[in-house]
């Protein structure tokens, strides 16, 4: 079996599953994390012998993916932010809109002289935490989650990345006050309603952890509100409290925040021009 070969039965065998860009994307990450070939290199084996030894993981992730397995669970990495992170069953997926929030914060303090306090509500893989140490030099970041299994992966991508994360296992909702003040609050909590469970595929129901994603639909803002209460009381004069949030619920968070008292409460959209990033001050 050739290169070639192997490309033409992961055409073959996924064509009723995904799309044929969808199933050479995945053929390229493969080639890339186990051969290290970029795409070009890798059309440039197909007639070299596909190595006996991964002919049988090969079938393995292909079985994998028939079974709509998420690729990034598969070899256990993916990208985001430019920046590798290791991801498991414990951590969801990063997602492109996410870096859209990472990419304000920067750009929000980018001039900063002084030194910045952060921190990361349900931090997960850790992505934001580290991706926002890595290109904020001042910033003196903490995260938080409630899973000992997710904080594990996240500080195992702390030190891929090189940077310093104090990571702190706590239930959030069970929080009365943080510790420190902080310039800046970031957080992805859960927010997709149950409701909205016939709208995700199931590579994502199946695979991804309910608890990161998932809120009742007669309590969606559950986590907001209480890190908005939490903000509230540990921002600093001129913090920035930020949030990813379910595009359907814009209206309500900024009701929510109003309530609350906080000030300069502004909605953006994301790549899709969905209502997805909002941020705030309290004086
Ligand atoms: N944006 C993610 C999704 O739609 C959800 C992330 C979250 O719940 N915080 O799958």
């Amino acid at each position: 079996m050739t290169f070639k070969d192997q490309r033409l039965a992961f055409a073959e065998i996924l064509k009723e599953d995904y799309p044929p860009e969808e199933i050479n994307s995945f053929f390229y990450i493969l080639t890339e994390h186990y051969f290290h070939l970029n795409r070009f290199e890798t059309h440039q084996k197909d007639d070299a012998i596909f190595p006996k030894e991964k002919e049988l993981q090969f079938s393995e992730i292909l079985k994998r993916l028939k079974e709509q397995e998420p690729i990034q669970y598969i070899i256990g990495e993916t990208e985001f932010f430019g920046l590798p992170f290791k991801v498991t069953k414990d951590t969801l997926i990063p997602r492109p809109e996410t870096e859209e929030l990472v990419e304000l914060v920067i750009t929000e303090f980018r001039e900063s002289t002084t030194s910045l306090k952060l921190l990361d509500i349900g931090t997960g893989s850790g992505c934001i935490a580290i991706s926002l140490a890595k290109n904020l030099s001042n910033a003196i970041v903490s995260a938080i989650d409630i899973s000992e299994e997710a904080l594990k992966i996240a500080k195992e991508n702390a030190q891929l990345n090189n940077v310093s994360v104090e990571f702190i296992k706590s239930d959030i909702l069970q929080t009365s006050r943080l510790e420190e003040s902080y310039d800046i609050i970031v957080s992805n909590p859960p927010y997709v309603r149950d409701l909205e469970k016939k709208l995700m595929q199931p590579n994502v129901l199946d695979f991804e952890p309910e608890g990161a994603l998932f809120v009742r639909d007669d309590n969606p803002l559950i986590f907001y509100r209480s890190i908005a209460i939490l903000a509230k009381n540990s921002l600093k004069p001129n913090g920035l409290l930020v949030f990813e949030i379910n595009e359907y619920l814009a209206l309500e968070m900024t009701q929510m925040l109003t309530d609350l008292g906080f000030t300069f409460i502004l909605t953006k959209k994301d790549i899709f021009g969905k209502d997805r990033i909002i941020q705030c001050n309290f004086k």
